[in-house]
């Protein structure tokens, strides 16, 4: 988004991953953004090859590879284990290449959403990363309770159903990943009028 467009402008990518698909969930996912006001503005079924899903991680580049591999270094000492990676980093490549395996192992849904706070609310409505610990109410509480305790052990991704944007700008960089800006379509719903606009008339007759 620039800076010069209506917040309801921001646009966020949200993935749905191959057991998303295969838990049959497409439609339930769909229903929770769009319930919440959201306009999809595109989508496509798509079979991503690993570079892909490796291209789709590394739009957070070196600073990505590092806090998630700090982040898992750190789950390591709490539970009392020394981490068997050598570095942050390392740790961070090894989670590269389980998560690209796992989002290349079947057919994904990659879709568009817009609106106002669209990265923030739809990320809460999905949950936090970790299944075991999402909120109830929320996609992954509802529907997955995968662990990292489950995933390290078998040393394999953690199962979440879903990838959203972390941030509006990681949000533009990941949608270039998987569509082409005319694959975008700029279109007004009829909701939008009851959210956003200033005066809510033409309501009475
Ligand atoms: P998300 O935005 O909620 O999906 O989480 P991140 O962007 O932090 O991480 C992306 C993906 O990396 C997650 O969906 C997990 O598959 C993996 N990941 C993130 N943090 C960890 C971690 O601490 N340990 C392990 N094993 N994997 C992680
Ligand atoms: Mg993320």
């Amino acid at each position: 988004m620039t800076t010069t467009e209506h917040p309801k402008k921001e646009r966020t990518l949200v993935i749905v991953k191959p057991d998303g698909i295969q838990r049959s969930l497409m439609g339930e996912i769909i229903k929770r953004y769009e319930q919440a006001g959201y306009k999809l503005v595109a989508t496509k079924l798509v079979l991503p090859t690993a570079e892909q899903a490796k291209d789709h991680y590394m739009v957070g580049g070196e600073e990505w590879l590092e806090s998630v591999g700090v982040k898992a270094s750190a789950a390591y000492e709490k539970k009392g284990m020394k981490s068997p990676f050598m570095t942050p980093r390392e740790n961070g490549l090894a989670i590269l290449e389980t998560n690209a395996k796992y989002l290349s192992s079947g057919p994904v849904l990659a879709m568009v959403w817009q609106g106002a706070h669209v990265v923030e609310v739809i990320r809460k409505l999905t949950g936090g990363t970790e299944p075991r610990s999402s909120e109830a109410g929320s996609i992954r509480g509802d529907f997955v309770h995968d662990s990292y305790m489950i995933s390290d052990t078998d040393n394999r991704s953690i199962r979440n159903l879903i990838h959203a944007s972390g941030s509006a700008a990681d949000a533009e960089k990941e949608i270039r990943v998987w569509f082409h800006e005319h694959e975008m379509i700029d279109y007004r719903l009829i909701n939008e009028a009851i959210l956003y606009d200033v005066n809510l008339d033409g309501i009475l007759d």
